[in-house]
């Protein structure tokens, strides 16, 4: 009966450690379905387009120190769209999303532009990603195929991070990375996580219909 009792114990455990680990707090997408329409009629994409427009021009107004001004991207839902992924899954387990980033189908959003701007205005770029480091060759091939290059720094989730909150993990680095002299300028993301808890600057908010995370 004790045995039978710990096994139980075990399972439950090991269930809620894969289904939880880097997951979505919240997955919005299965209680509004008619989403879909808007993303995928160009409706969505015509509102990223507006807002990124608006962005770019608040970054016009900073000037830039080289090797100082750095801007902080997040990577999915903010410069790659994984859409296709969430028209199919409303659960999102770890294989999934696994699975997923190899199968490197994920494909630029018009934030893209503001990318290019920063890069091109000279910004040191900082891409922090919420996807764990073993992922990380297929994220910088996604990168790569999707004509994300030029960026200074790829972060990847790393294992002490693995069950923190994503706001802990991201401000974490960011401060790390201003602590060693950078000026993060401003920070682009779909989720208050991605850039809470201090060291962003300007907050570049993309809208996120899809899910939510802590
Ligand atoms: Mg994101």
């Amino acid at each position: 009966m004790k045995i039978k009792y710990l096994l139980l114990l075990f399972f439950v455990n090991l269930s809620l450690i894969f289904t939880n680990a880097f997951a979505q707090d919240e997955f919005l997408l299965s209680d509004y379905k008619d989403l879909l329409g808007y993303y995928n009629s160009g409706g969505f994409d015509n509102e990223i387009n507006d807002i990124s427009d608006h962005y770019i021009s608040l970054l016009q107004n900073i000037s830039v120190t080289e090797g100082k001004s750095a801007i902080v991207f997040d990577l999915d839902e903010t410069l790659l769209s994984n859409i296709k992924l969430y028209e199919r899954n409303t659960e999102w387990y770890d294989t999934t999303w696994s699975n997923w980033v190899k199968g490197l189908n994920s494909f630029a959003m018009p934030t893209k532009k503001i990318y290019d701007f920063a890069k091109e205005k000279g910004f040191k770029i900082i891409l922090i990603t919420g996807s764990p480091d073993t992922l990380e060759e297929y994220i910088k091939e996604n990168l790569k195929r999707n004509g994300y290059d030029g960026y200074d720094t790829l972060i990847c989730r790393p294992p002490q991070f693995y069950t923190t909150t994503a706001l802990e993990y991201k401000s974490h680095f960011r401060k790390l990375f201003s602590e060693s002299g950078l000026t993060i300028e401003a920070n682009c993301g779909d989720q208050y996580s991605d850039m809470g808890g201090g060291y962003s600057g300007i907050f570049m908010r993309i809208p996120n219909y899809i899910y939510y995370i802590k």
